[in-house]
């Protein structure tokens, strides 16, 4: 509801306008229920709850790492599609990793969140949901470690990482964004899109314009290894990913993120990753390396630590970039998608 659609149903259920400023506010900040909102009266609280939800999502399940610094969601939307946020407590602050998709449709094959294939966009709301589920869980769970800032419990960080493909959810996807900057007050430069590769979808977002950080899922140096991977390289070639990736970096100044997924034997040789240094030499990127994620579904291994090593200490030889991502909430549900799926 709008402020105004909002002030329509409290008038409508007898009550002072005033309330429905009340209850957006508890909205805002992610109430789960209407009976968290001890400065209504009881009475409409009741009313609320026998006609009203406070969230278009409802969490099924709750997971917290053994660390304290991860809480992994299972989430039920309205038509009973599940879907998977993550919150991340970071030393830099606090990190929600957002699905843009229930299922999806990429179809790559090293991924669990596309093996039941696409159920449906996410709406703007539903996005702008996981992220207040989390901010709620921040302010409410005083079990969980505190990160490097203590008093800290906002929502620092948007990661568009989860389930999904964003740039094949344009609209909903800046609606959201926009919602983040404007009401949660998140920095445009603390958001992160990740996209296996469309190319007028990041087109769109350099004319889009607002300062976001992107992420490209690379994850092979050339075409005929990166189609194996990812049948979207069939259609977008990896040279037309990284002109129109670079002229985003340009437009709005961040650097960009590469992704770059290891497995075993299939991608994590050294002279696949000279071959990764050549394609990126010179630019103004940072690899994130990614050490797969088992998934049960597929056939692939995850690599050694000494694969891991050896590939990023080529990388580093050649002046790029690099990261090796942290795994975070192994204990909790291994890769992206396998909560939904079990
Ligand atoms: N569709 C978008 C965003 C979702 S995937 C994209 O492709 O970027 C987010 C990141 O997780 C991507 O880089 C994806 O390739 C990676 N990923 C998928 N399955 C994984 C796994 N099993 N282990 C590690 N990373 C995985």
């Amino acid at each position: 509801m709008s402020a105004g659609e909002l002030e329509q149903f409290v008038v409508g259920l007898a009550q002072p306008k005033f309330r429905a400023k009340q209850i957006a506010e508890w909205l805002g900040r992610g109430a789960p229920d209407f009976s968290v909102m001890k400065n209504l009266p009881e009475n409409l609280r009741k009313d609320l709850d026998a006609a009203a939800r406070t969230m278009p999502v409802e969490i099924v399940k709750k997971l917290e790492s053994s660390d304290g610094a991860t809480t992994k969601f299972l989430l039920k939307l309205n038509d009973n599609e599940q879907i998977e946020t993550v919150l991340m407590r970071t030393t830099y602050g606090n990190s929600v990793c957002v699905s843009s998709q229930a299922g999806c449709a990429m179809g790559c094959k090293f991924c669990a969140s596309t093996l039941l294939g696409l159920r449906r966009n996410l709406t703007m709301n539903e996005m702008i949901a996981q992220v207040l589920v989390a901010q709620w869980v921040l302010r409410t769970n005083h079990d969980i470690k505190p990160n490097g800032d203590a008093n800290n419990n906002d929502v620092s960080h948007i990661v568009v990482m989860g389930t999904g493909e964003p740039l094949q959810n344009m609209e909903n996807l800046k609606g959201f964004l926009e919602y983040a900057n404007s009401k949660l007050g998140i920095s445009w430069r603390r958001m992160t899109i990740s996209t296996c590769g469309i190319v007028p979808g990041i087109n769109e977002l350099t004319q889009w314009g607002r300062p976001v950080n992107l992420a490209i899922s690379l994850h092979a140096p050339n075409d005929e290894l990166r189609t194996k991977l990812m049948p979207i390289n069939n259609k977008y070639k990896i040279s037309d990913v990284m002109d129109a990736a670079y002229a985003h970096a340009d437009k709005t100044g961040r650097q960009l993120m590469i992704e770059y997924i290891l497995l075993a034997s299939v991608n994590d040789s050294q002279e696949i990753a000279e071959e990764l240094s050549a394609l990126l030499a010179g630019k103004n990127v940072m690899v994130n390396i990614i050490p797969w994620n088992a998934v049960t579904e597929r056939e692939f291994s995850a690599p050694s630590g000494n694969a891991v090593h050896r590939f990023q200490d080529i990388l580093i030889k050649n002046k790029i970039h690099t990261r090796i991502r942290r795994e975070r909430g192994a204990d909790i549900g291994s890769a992206c998608g396998q909560l939904r799926i079990k």
